[in-house]
């Protein structure tokens, strides 16, 4: 399955065993999305949320 990176339009590739929820990244800019939903084959990506980390210290 492919889907569309919202941030570069490239295609990411979703295993076919990928399930809701899911972190897939982008190859092109590094993005990382959620699969929202699937539905025939069609895959629903949003931003993943990223944990608030302090990487300060
Ligand atoms: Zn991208």
């Amino acid at each position: 399955m492919i889907a569309k990176c919202e941030e570069c339009d490239a295609d990411i590739t979703i295993p076919e065993d990928a399930i809701v929820g899911e972190i897939v990244q982008c190859k092109e800019c590094s993005g990382e999305y959620e699969v929202a939903s699937m539905n025939g084959g069609k895959v629903t990506l949003k931003p993943a949320e990223v944990a608030e980390e302090d990487w300060g210290e």
